[in-house]
């Protein structure tokens, strides 16, 4: 039987580069030399985000809620999405407790971004930014984030049972 209160989820996501693209993270318009391709605006962050969301209530995923085969959802805007991931928890009776991420991108330097990134992603979820984290690394020029071919995000996320 298992046991109400406490989930957690685990969410991860890949994006390619691509000429000719926006470069959004978490929200941000980052300036750079190429941006991510994706059916919405390709928001890796966002995008791991909504998956440790969905998975710790056992919610399937953000491909499945949102299809890249759906128009509706052409160039969408990932924050948009993710708000409403979180509303569909919180209908479901779930409060998000805790969020942690981590960029793994070789460039641009996503650490001047940090704090609006975290900003944009807590108001999208209508949570308080403490509960949020936003890291990023590089890969030390390993595999395809250090070759500069995408960017890859994860994300965890706590949630509790709130009635
Ligand atoms: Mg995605």
């Amino acid at each position: 039987m298992s046991k109400p209160g406490l989930r957690i989820g685990l969410g991860y996501d890949v994006h390619a580069f691509a000429p000719n693209r926006k470069l959004i993270l978490g929200g941000v318009d980052i300036p750079h030399t190429q941006g991510l391709l994706g059916h919405s605006d390709a928001d890796v962050l966002a995008h791991a985000v909504a998956d440790a969301l969905l998975g710790a209530i056992r919610g399937g995923d953000i491909g499945k809620l949102f299809p890249d085969t759906d128009p509706a959802y052409k160039g969408a805007d990932s924050l948009v999405l993710l708000g409403a991931v979180a509303d569909l928890l919180r209908e479901g009776g779930w409060e998000i407790v805790d969020i942690d991420c981590v960029i793994a991108a070789q460039a641009p330097k996503l650490s001047p971004h940090r704090e609006a990134m975290r900003e944009n992603l807590a108001r999208a979820m209508k949570i308080d930014v403490d509960n949020i984290g936003v890291k990023a690394t590089t890969t030390e020029r390993l595999g395809f984030e250090g070759r500069e071919e995408g960017i890859s995000a994860q994300a965890v996320a706590l949630v509790e049972r709130c009635c």
